[in-house]
């Protein structure tokens, strides 16, 4: 078993939130069912714990840069009453029209992540409702994992609740 330091790299709207669709009300913000359960389980595995969020609302003048920090803020908060913290949150503002190399399914946030935290990608999980976010996860050489109502093709395997998800990350830990 390997001993190097591995990470949960999260999408965040739609699979740790409510997906608001552009979301730039912190009033608005609500957590998903059993994910901070999930997340506190994540961490006493040793998963270090990162979001990874495209945010186009800000490239598309949907969001302002000050209203995207507070919804993270509010998320922060919410999870930090459930007893769980992040150790950092990646975001790309740009659109899709930008080439970055950073929004989803580009890898860029994800190997931004594990450079500043010290995880091995290969022993890390990218976990995400969109086909986007299995993409990076795999490009990224992590193991992606699909949450929500659609199965993503690439993805070790595709949950629909973070209950489910969580019993599999305890048996494979
Ligand atoms: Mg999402
Ligand atoms: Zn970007």
């Amino acid at each position: 078993m390997s001993s190097a330091a591995r990470a949960l790299l999260l999408d965040r709207d739609g699979t740790l939130i409510e997906d608001a669709g552009y979301p730039r009300d912190p009033a608005k913000v609500a957590l998903l069912p059993g994910a901070a359960a999930a997340l506190r389980d994540a961490r006493a595995l040793g998963y270090k714990l990162a979001i990874v969020s495209n945010q186009s609302g800000v490239a598309r003048g949907l969001i302002q840069p000050s209203e995207a920090r507070a919804v993270q803020a509010r998320v922060d908060d919410l999870f930090a009453r459930e007893g769980v913290t992040f150790d950092g949150a990646w975001f790309c503002f740009h659109g899709p029209e930008d080439a970055c190399a950073c929004r989803k399914p580009a890898p860029g946030m994800l190997l931004d992540a594990a450079k500043t935290l010290g995880v091995d990608l290969g022993g890390s999980i990218m976990i995400g409702d969109k086909a986007s976010d299995v993409g990076a996860g795999v490009a990224a050489g992590c193991v992606a994992l699909s949450f929500g109502e659609t199965a993503h093709t690439g993805a070790r395997a595709a949950f629909a609740t973070w209950a489910e998800l969580a019993a599999w990350l305890r048996a494979k830990s």
